[in-house]
């Protein structure tokens, strides 16, 4: 099953990414952890991405496409995939809904999640992420036992520059 997964930065498609794939053998696709694993091995593309990632900005179609794309050739693919955060716009769409009438697939199913902006905006200012592990906690809602420490690894915790209250204004 082809499934992409819509909605605003913080409405929770990562969590519900986790849930949705439970039972499938279908990958988790998310561009933004794509590129914030770029980001992290200081690749070439990373440093390119977080020029826009963090001013809350979309990196170019081109990028994001070409990686969407090459992700989605993988073997892991054949069974199917689930699109978090891609595509985001219409030319990202088009690109993808041609590429998959290429090889006769299609989306299977849309899923929007829908959530009210303000709860939006305290969710993404209140989270904070392990820089070891990457696990994800809350300030108020899932607070680490050991402030700003990981439960897990007991790495520090930080806030994503695309978390602060303007970038996800902008987001
Ligand atoms: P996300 O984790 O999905 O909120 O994505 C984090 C950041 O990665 C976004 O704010 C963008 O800068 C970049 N990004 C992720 N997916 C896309 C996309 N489909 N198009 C452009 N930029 C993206």
């Amino acid at each position: 099953m082809n499934i992409i997964l819509l909605g605003l930065p913080g409405a929770g498609k990562g969590t519900q990414a986790k849930v949705i794939i439970e039972n499938q053998r279908i990958p988790h696709i998310s561009t933004g952890d794509l590129f914030r694993k770029a980001v992290k091995d200081k690749t070439e593309l990373g440093l390119l991405a977080n020029e826009y990632m963090s001013k809350g900005e979309l990196v170019p179609d081109e990028v994001t496409i070409g990686i969407a794309l090459q992700r989605l050739n993988n073997v892991d693919c054949l069974e199917g995939f689930l699109l978090d955060g891609f595509p985001r716009n219409i030319v990202q769409a088009q690109a993808l809904e041609k590429h998959l009438a290429s090889e006769a697939k299609k989306i299977d199913l849309a899923i929007y999640v829908e959530v009210d902006e303000n709860i939006l905006l305290g969710r993404a200012t209140g989270r904070r992420i392990c820089s070891g592990c990457g696990q994800t906690f809350h300030l108020t809602s899932k607070p680490p036992k050991v402030i700003d420490r990981c439960d897990s690894c007991n790495e520090i915790l930080i806030q994503r520059e695309d978390d602060r209250e303007e970038t996800v204004r902008e987001r």
